[in-house]
């Protein structure tokens, strides 16, 4: 059977590609390290996981509304209002299948043929496929390295067409971890006021943030720029609940009611027992969130220090989520080798530790490696690199 256009034009997920090829290893008998996680090496928080089980035991087994539940979304009204400072109602909200299909369903909802989508360098994986999937074309802006991977206002303008029709903010991004202020922010906003460009805001990583910088949503700067952005977050990276798969989108009524739509006929609606532990979860304490933010800070000053003590290695500091994305193209000059991906490749045969190319997101001189896992682990891999690259020079 043929495929489709659309299911051939993907590429597959590079960060799976590595998991799989390291779980393939372990399989047979080798002491792989894996850096390639992007969840918590945290279990939910057990008054989330007894609110799930006390649930289904009253009966909450059943479909949920489309969009998901009235005080499900009455406490993500709450959440906003509390942690951004944001006045929502209830109808400007959507509880979706996680984060991911809050995107999907938002650019299937606001993406005609041929529509653009600025997609700044280096991206989470999955944007440019999303945007492919709704008929859009990427237009990639570079978040230049040495302006801590982020773009400026002025690079944005430069990438403007007539059918410029959104922009992706991942702020704490996922590879980079750099953060952007309330300044920068203000200046895009800006640009895309004057040249109504919708504004997609992911804020998945918005509780990760360390050395005491403040996340903000460019959503907060103005009533005008709240009016021209969605909102996307989720509990899976704030409370470690990737497998429960809940997210939220937050913006104008009419966009959220076509998502709506749209999920009725593919999702229905996501899992009714994860969204009562996402009601506990918004209602209950948030010292698990701020225990796992500070484990997160520990480890990231710990390793950071170290994998910049690695000759061939260069590393922006990351302000938030828990990715280090350091620049490996010397040491793979150094090592022999003609690309970082080949590198990667041979320090998961050789050394059994698994990075994810950057190539994924857009970056081929860098690599991602993420420290949600065990400080131990992290640093013994550290040590494999070092010996690595020491090995070969
Ligand atoms: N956005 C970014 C930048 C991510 O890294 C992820 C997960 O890795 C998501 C969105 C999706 O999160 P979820 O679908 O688990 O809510």
């Amino acid at each position: 059977m043929k495929l489709s256009k659309r299911a051939e034009s993907l590429s597959p997920s590079s960060t799976l590609a590595i998991t799989a090829k390291a779980a393939a290893l372990k399989a047979e008998g080798h002491d792989v390290i894996g850096l390639g996680a992007g969840e918590p090496d945290f279990n939910t928080p057990s008054h989330i996981i007894e609110a799930a089980y006390e649930a289904m035991k009253a009966g909450h087994t059943k479909y949920t509304a489309s969009g998901g539940l009235l005080q499900l979304k009455k406490n993500i009204c709450e959440k906003l209002a509390k942690d951004q400072g944001l006045s929502y109602d209830p109808s400007e909200i959507i509880v979706s299948t996680g984060a991911k299909h809050s995107l999907y369903s938002l650019f299937q909802a606001v993406i005609d043929e041929g529509d653009e989508v600025i997609i700044p360098i280096p991206y989470w994986v999955s944007y440019p496929e999303q945007v492919k999937l709704a008929g859009g074309v990427p237009v990639y802006i570079e978040g230049k390295e040495e302006n801590d991977f982020k773009f400026t206002a002025d690079q944005l303008k430069g990438a403007l067409t007539s059918k410029t029709k959104a922009i992706i903010i991942n702020s704490p991004s996922n590879p980079t971890g750099s953060l952007y202020s309330r300044d920068e922010l203000a200046e895009i906003g800006k640009v895309c006021l004057e040249h109504n460009i919708l504004i997609v805001s992911d804020e998945i990583y918005e509780k990760l943030v360390y050395g005491g910088a403040e996340h903000v949503s460019i959503a907060q700067i103005s009533e005008e720029l709240k009016k021209q952005t969605v909102i996307v977050n989720g509990l899976s990276k704030s409370h470690a609940m990737t497998g429960w798969r809940i997210g939220f989108a937050a913006g104008d009524k009419k966009i959220i009611k076509a998502m709506t739509n749209l999920d009725s006929h593919s999702t229905s609606n996501p899992t009714t027992i994860s969204q009562y532990a996402a009601i506990a979860a918004y209602d209950g304490p948030e010292d698990d969130v701020e225990m796992m933010r500070s484990a997160f800070e520990e480890r990231l000053d710990k390793v950071y220090d170290k994998l910049v003590s690695i000759p061939g290695l260069s590393c922006v500091k990351p302000k938030g989520a828990f990715y280090l994305f350091p620049n490996a193209k010397d040491a793979a000059e150094m090592t022999g080798f003609h690309s970082v991906d080949d590198w990667v490749a041979a320090l998961l045969e050789e050394e059994k530790v698994a990075l994810v190319p950057g190539s994924g997101f857009g970056s081929p001189d860098n690599v991602r490696l993420s420290y949600a896992t065990s400080l131990d682990s992290i640093l013994e891999a550290l040590g494999r690199i070092e010996r690595f690259i020491a090995r070969r020079t």
